[in-house]
């Protein structure tokens, strides 16, 4: 079956990428994968945006089934622009490190105590698997773009504008030029 997108039928489906309830009559999306534990196919449900932002390939296979109020155009450029950042995708918010003992997975430097890190995740076997963390300064080397705000945004809806405002700027001060 294709990929779909409906109105959730309850609310006890969970988003597969932000982990999240998603509310009853919401839009949702449904991947289709061939069941992993016997026949036939399953779906892993997502909100929109997590789907368009953390599954861009499923999600453009969609256009054009979609119902007209689900008002896909900057989801699909969402979508479009994680497919040509190949590692975009990846990113699953910011995060103030709570120790210093990760190392950054882009210039391999450890992420100091309270310094502000992007974390990742790996989509493997239908889950997405943490991946670690980057400098925030590291964002530029890592993913080839800095215009990243709005999926840190939607991943990570508990930050303040001060925080956010902090984030901004460590996104466009590399670490290799301090
Ligand atoms: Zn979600
Ligand atoms: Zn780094």
């Amino acid at each position: 079956m294709p990929h779909i997108i409906e109105p959730a039928s309850s609310g006890r489906a969970k988003c597969r990428s932000c982990d999240k309830p998603i509310a009853k009559g919401e839009l949702r999306f449904g991947e289709r994968q061939p069941n992993a534990f016997g026949d036939g196919e399953m779906t892993l449900w997502f909100h929109l945006p997590c789907a368009a932002y953390s599954r861009p390939e499923p999600f453009l296979e969609l256009q054009g089934t979609a119902p007209p109020d689900a008002n896909l155009e900057s989801l699909a450029a969402a979508a479009h622009f994680g497919l040509e950042h190949r590692r975009v995708p990846r990113l699953h918010g910011a995060e103030r490190a709570t120790s210093g003992r990760a190392h950054c997975r882009s210039c391999r430097e450890l992420i100091g105590k309270g310094e502000w890190r992007l974390a990742l995740v790996f989509f493997e076997e239908y889950r997405f698997n943490p991946g670690g963390y980057i400098h925030a300064q590291c964002a530029r080397e890592y993913f080839e773009t800095t215009d990243l705000m709005d999926r840190i945004k939607h991943f990570s809806a508990e930050l303040g504008d001060d925080d956010l405002a902090q984030i901004a700027a460590a996104l466009a001060a590399p670490r290799a030029a301090q």
